[in-house]
């Protein structure tokens, strides 16, 4: 069995050779991951920067279209694409051109722009919902949906699936323990008993469902419409219809957060699939890499704002943060809209999203791996079991970190960027044929390998 093979001292002196490939051809990265260790705490800016399974970051130097060249000159594809927010390629020639003839006139006037009445309506018809508001980033605008959903409905619960991930949002840092809801283990600083307002059920659970929202004390629940920030996880046939009507008749408001489901299509996977949520957020890849994120509200959501808003009485209580809704935010997101995120680049990256499954579920094939493939649109996932988990129990028995670790700087070694955390690929409308059949080959050298 792989997964026990896995577990065998081989993987480690893998681990340990490919780690010591990774140094040898990268000096330049291993050199500046040094004098970066001196001056940012944790040795990059950011700390997700240091959670690739290469010994040291590699500092990237460019994108184009879906590759990357490193500082050492090696050339990459580039199937995490920032881990979305260059869902389309980097680099794209009409984003460029808008924002930096926004810069030019102006980043920003905490004023509203000609360019905001237009992409106010691009928003509206791409996604259904009339009417929007900006945030920086999709973590900004889950917690501005929440705050809202707990106004208007004066209920204190938001009830989130087990294993989700919304974004830098302390009320979904709640998961199923042995025992029940506890923090997310790992969690500084928080001195507040997050269970006390987040109740958390496992995915596909309608039993749970039903009985978490039944005390009526629950403002929204917080949702992606496919889970895929701990593995993927796919909705069952029927769950979202329930969903809905469940939490329609407990009076609970609906957010679903398309970040990363933004991939399914032109509407994303509320489009795709006449979804009605109260509350839709989208962020990352919406305005191409400008920090940006935007959420859409009902019409009748709108006005019991509006009504929770009168009660609270006059002045804003200082929820918005300066930068969102920016000049440079709205010129991208306008590019986006209208020349990136077309119907067309939609169809080029399903179709490649769809060799990359075939390619993948082949070598499955071939070689009897005990593995599977999901896929929500353009993100496709590679899940250490078969049949594919249905909630996040089942999917933290098949992430074997070890086994990940060897998978990732081994792709990386080949010259392969997948996300890290899990085996999460993302295919943009430039994605090459080629680099697709790369990667693939890639996992099919690193099966034959572990199997000795
Ligand atoms: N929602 C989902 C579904 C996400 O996956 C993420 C980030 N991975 C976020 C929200 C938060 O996005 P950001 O980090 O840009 O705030």
């Amino acid at each position: 069995m792989i997964a026990d093979l896995a577990k065998a001292s081989s993987l480690q002196d893998l681990l340990a050779a490919e780690a010591a490939r990774f140094t040898a051809e990268h000096p330049r990265s291993v050199a500046m991951a040094g004098q970066a260790a001196q001056v940012w705490r944790g040795g990059a800016p950011m700390h997700w920067m240091n959670d690739w399974a290469s010994p040291s970051p590699i500092f990237a130097a460019q994108g184009v279209g879906a590759q990357i060249t490193d500082v050492d000159g090696k050339l990459y594809d580039d199937f995490c694409l920032g881990d979305t927010p260059s869902m389309f390629g980097h680099g794209d020639a009409a984003v460029a051109a808008a924002v930096s003839d926004q810069v030019k006139r102006g980043a920003g006037f905490m004023l509203p722009t000609a360019t905001s009445v237009i992409v106010g309506r691009l928003l509206a018809e791409r996604f259904g919902l009339p009417l929007w508001q900006t945030a920086t980033t999709a973590s900004d605008a889950n917690r501005a949906a929440i705050r809202w959903a707990r106004a208007v409905t004066g209920r204190p619960v938001i009830l989130i699936f087990d294993g989700c991930y919304h974004g830098m949002v302390e009320d979904a840092f709640v998961v199923l323990g042995e025992g029940g809801a506890i923090m997310k283990p790992g969690l500084l600083g928080q001195v507040h008993d997050l269970t006390a307002t987040t109740r958390v059920i496992p995915f596909n659970d309608l039993a749970a469902l039903q009985a978490a929202l039944a005390p009526g004390d629950v403002a929204a629940v917080l949702a992606e419409p496919v889970m895929t920030n701990c593995g993927m996880i796919l909705p069952e046939p029927g769950f979202h219809d329930a969903l809905r009507s469940l939490t329609r008749d407990a009076g609970t408001l609906l957010i679903l957060d398309e970040t990363h489901t933004l991939s399914s299509g032109p509407g994303g996977y509320v489009g795709l699939h006449g979804l009605e949520p109260d509350m839709f957020v989208v962020g990352k890849a919406i305005a191409g890499g400008v920090p940006a994120a935007v959420w859409g509200v009902t019409a009748e959501l709108s006005g019991r704002m509006d009504e929770a808003q009168a009660r609270t009485g006059p002045g804003q209580s200082g929820i918005g943060t300066t930068l969102s809704g920016n000049a440079l935010a709205l010129a991208a997101m306008r590019a986006m809209l209208t020349e990136v995120m077309t119907a067309e680049a939609y169809g080029r990256m399903l179709v490649g999203a769809q060799r990359l499954v075939a390619g993948l579920q082949a070598v499955i094939a071939a070689r009897g791996l005990p593995w599977s493939v999901a896929h929500v649109g353009a993100r496709v996932e590679l899940v250490f079991a078969d049949p594919l988990p249905k909630n996040a129990a089942e999917m933290r028995k098949a992430l074997d970190h070890d086994l990940l670790a060897a998978l990732h700087l081994w792709l990386i070694n080949r010259g392969v960027l997948i996300a890290p955390f899990h085996n999460m690929m993302l295919v943009s409308p430039v994605t090459e044929d080629p680099a697709i059949d790369r990667l693939v080959a890639a996992v099919d050298g690193f099966a034959g390998e572990i199997e000795g």
